[in-house]
């Protein structure tokens, strides 16, 4: 892959918090952004020298943005295979198609695990009524019941408690191909954060231990308990083969169920993730900034942690509210991301804390 060299001009397809932190990382290393997206203000844009505002199914619009840009990324996922595309005919894009395409469907996801040796939790696709009652007789209840394109934040889901469930679940997902999982009753959940460069070097972040609310991240906190250790290295394993098996470039997250020694795949995401932001100050060299030097055929970083325990927190809704209280803590990393609205379970912004080193 030929580099990029700082001076370029990086797109980024979506314009999310993902997208700021992404553009924030290539200014420091002297890159300009350029945002694609469909809202009228996104945070990324905020941070980025250039913006487009374009709906994600209009491929003219991702073609002529394709031929502004010198290479170009995502941070939003839901993008279809023509508009991809159209992008992808004008600027090498990174991580790779295939990886977006496959992370897209909860079923080829799972499926492409299964091939590289991991395992998913125990799940079925179901496209009727009367599948997903053939599915629970197999798999039991509790399940989870799960759209298989457009989730994401617990979005696209419904938890079935009881077979006597099965008709308002399946109403809920109005038709939607889906698949239906076992309710794991897992010890943790941890995610493995890997970068992978052109030329094939691989670094991974200490995996962090990450506690949802509500199908929503709360926390993540690193290093994760040793109990965790060999459950971590099996999940290394299998995301060391999946960036193998794409020839994947940029950061990419696995998230998984701990129990026992064992690690279940949950989901995978083809970019920098929510559970990798405490990176930014608490590793030696943040997701952010690593997406950004593989994408441009740039050494990577090193990741090693920059104090003995690391915390993350979102700030969901109006939790940002209390930035004041936050702050009175000279710890804390305040992070906002410039959202006008802060809805219920919109993430607004998360905090930081570096543990164990001398406060000064
Ligand atoms: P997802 O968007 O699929 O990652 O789901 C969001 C969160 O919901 C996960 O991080 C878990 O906390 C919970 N969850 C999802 N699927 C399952 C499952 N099969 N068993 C138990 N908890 C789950």
């Amino acid at each position: 892959m030929t580099v990029i060299p700082p001076g370029s001009t990086i797109g980024i397809v979506g314009g999310g918090q993902l997208g700021r932190m992404l553009a924030m990382a290539a200014a420091q290393l002297g890159y300009k952004c350029h945002v694609f997206a469909p809202e009228e203000a996104p945070p990324a844009a905020e941070v980025s020298a250039l913006f487009t505002r374009g709906d994600y199914a209009d491929e003219a619009a991702l073609r002529r943005f394709g031929g502004k840009v010198d290479v170009a990324t995502f941070e939003f996922e839901n993008i279809a295979a023509g508009p991809l595309a159209a992008l992808t005919g004008q600027a090498p894009l990174y991580p790779p198609r295939e990886a977006l395409e496959i992370a897209q469907d909860r079923l080829s996801e799972k499926t492409f695990i299964q091939q590289q040796g991991g395992r998913p939790v125990a799940f079925a696709d179901v496209d009727s009524e009367k599948a997903l009652v053939a599915a629970l007789a197999e798999i039991g209840t509790p399940a989870i019941l799960k759209t298989r394109r457009f989730g994401y934040d617990g979005k696209g889901q419904v938890r079935i408690q009881s077979k006597a469930e099965t008709g308002k679940a399946w109403k809920a997902v109005k038709g939607a191909p889906c698949v239906v999982e076992a309710m794991v009753d897992f010890d943790s959940e941890f995610s493995i954060l890997l970068c992978r460069s052109s030329e094939g070097e691989v670094t991974i972040w200490d995996a962090p231990r990450n506690v949802h609310s509500r199908g929503i991240l709360e926390r993540s906190t690193v290093p994760a308990d040793k109990a965790l250790q060999p459950a971590i290295d099996k999940a290394e394993a299998i995301a060391r083969r999946v960036a193998e098996a794409l020839d994947y470039v940029g950061v990419l997250t696995l998230e998984f169920f701990a129990v026992g020694d064992e690690a279940l795949f949950n989901e995978m995401a083809p970019r920098v993730h929510n559970s990798g932001h405490w990176t930014i100050e608490g590793a030696m060299t943040s997701q952010f900034e690593n997406h950004i030097r593989a994408i441009c055929g740039l050494p990577l970083g090193a990741v090693g942690l920059a104090a003995p325990r690391v915390e993350m927190r979102n700030l969901v809704g109006d939790e940002a509210e209390g930035w004041r209280d936050i702050l009175a803590d000279r710890t804390a990393h305040l992070h906002l991301y410039g959202k006008p609205e802060a809805r219920p379970g919109r993430k607004m912004g998360h905090v930081t804390r570096l543990l164990g080193l001398r406060v000064g």
